[in-house]
């Protein structure tokens, strides 16, 4: 059986930067166990568990904290999460990837134009829950029912969630451009870190009969890789770590596809490739 790599896969800079940022702030601290992220600091349950030992606290509200650090992960956090632990006292380490920030940015300066703000993604993504905290009134749109939400006329600023595919951003737009609004402004704010791990599994999912996708199983970027691989007709498995694998998975397959989400590190993605050869 070959064993294919697709071109881009893996941490994209944004993530790496975090992680070290990260790491490096809890190991820096005198009181290991005073530095704290606002939930995960990536959708990695392995590298989390690293950052652990390394005296990063996972904690779910600023009320768990109790004096110390807390380190914003790279989705970002609306500016009340920052007012909030600049009130407690807490040490603000702001580790939120400079895309995501761009989107942030362009959120308010839609709003300052006069625009209604409107972000195409998943309501429940920590970085649109950022996002929209960077606009009032602003609306968040991700399927063809949410058209339901948006006013009936004004102008309309569109921005996307980072790790949104260009397909799903293009039809969303064109649902709303077809409600007839006088002026829409459309900033792409999908970063490419996502888009050239999404084009290189599309023409990796062309010579193979079996995709493997790595990375966790609550990571957006990682589910996405997944769905573009079925979507494109290959049987593909999801996996978050080689421990995942069953040999059954590769059973009379010539040929098998590997990539991995932007939060997967490199030795999970080594381990699992390692494991198939030895297979193969
Ligand atoms: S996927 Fe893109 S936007 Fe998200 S952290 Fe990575 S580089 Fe930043």
């Amino acid at each position: 059986m070959k064993i294919l790599l697709a071109e881009k896969y893996g941490f994209c800079f944004g993530v790496r930067d975090a992680i070290e940022l990260a790491e490096r702030t809890a190991r820096t601290q005198p009181a290991s166990g005073s530095v704290y992220t606002l939930g995960p600091v990536i959708h990695n349950k392995q590298v989390v568990e690293r950052l652990g030992e390394a005296g990063l606290r996972t904690v779910d509200s600023l009320d768990q904290t109790a004096g110390g650090t807390v380190v914003i992960r790279s989705h970002g956090v609306s500016p009340g999460v920052i007012e909030d632990a600049t009130a407690r006292g807490l040490n603000v380490v702001d580790a939120t990837c400079i895309l995501v920030k761009r989107a942030q940015n362009i959120a308010a300066q839609l709003h300052a134009e006069g625009y209604r703000v409107v972000i195409v993604g998943d309501p429940e993504h920590p970085e649109v829950r950022g996002v929209l905290g960077y606009a009032p009134d602003i609306i968040c749109v991700n399927s063809p029912e949410d058209m339901a939400k948006l006013p009936r006329r004004g102008k309309l600023g569109i921005i996307s969630q980072t790790t949104h595919t260009v397909e799903h951003f293009g039809q969303m737009v064109g649902l709303i451009t077809a409600r007839g609004y006088s002026e829409l402004k459309v900033v792409n704010t999908i970063c490419n870190a996502t888009k050239e791990r999404q084009d290189a599994v599309q023409d990796l999912c062309a010579k193979v009969d079996v995709m493997f996708v790595l990375g966790g199983y609550h990571s957006s970027n990682t589910n996405r890789l997944a769905e573009i691989c079925r979507d494109a007709g290959v049987d593909t498995h999801h996996l978050e770590t080689v421990k995942d694998f069953r040999p059954e998975m590769v059973a009379g397959k010539t040929a098998a596809g590997v990539t991995a989400g932007a939060s997967t590190p490199d030795w999970i993605i080594d381990e699992f490739v390692r494991h198939l050869q030895a297979i193969g």
